[in-house]
């Protein structure tokens, strides 16, 4: 069977049509009834960038009394435009999921599980290290 553009245009259009109608309320009333309220109106928007890789994305953040509402990019950014990735459009679960790992885990060497330690122990032992490989590693190099 041929079917110019013309046709298929009628024939899709009218498809269109006919759905709208079939699920359109049949007055303003209706309308007004059926459109949730925005998740984020009142919410504050605060820009930031995503913390996770290097491209730097541009993400909006939503909060109502201190607790993050809604995350998303964010359209005016000139690095992504709007657009995340899936690991930068979970950015919301990084604050708010239950599983949330709230101070870190060490498992010291040759043992097998790990263990809950503070905040301090563990940035002086990241301190201690770094420092540790930059004595022993490092070369001056001489300037002509
Ligand atoms: S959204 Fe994805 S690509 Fe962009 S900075 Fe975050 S992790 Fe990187």
């Amino acid at each position: 069977m041929d079917v110019s553009r013309r046709d298929f245009l009628k024939i899709s259009g009218g498809t269109l049509l006919g759905a709208a109608g079939a699920v359109a309320p049949a007055n303003d009333a209706g309308a007004q009834e059926t459109v949730p309220e925005l998740r984020i109106r009142d919410a504050k928007v605060t820009t930031t960038v995503c913390p996770y890789c290097s491209v730097g994305c541009g993400i909006l953040v939503y909060t109502k009394e201190g607790t993050v509402i809604q995350t998303e990019g964010d359209p005016d950014h000139p690095v992504n435009e709007g657009t995340l990735c899936p690991k930068g459009a979970s950015l919301y679960q990084m604050v708010n999921n239950q599983k949330r790992l709230l101070k870190p885990l060490y498992r010291a060497a040759h043992a097998k599980e790990l263990k809950e330690v503070e905040w301090d122990w563990t940035l002086d032992q990241i301190a201690r290290m770094v420092k540790e490989t930059r004595d022993r590693t490092f070369r001056a190099t001489s300037k002509s």
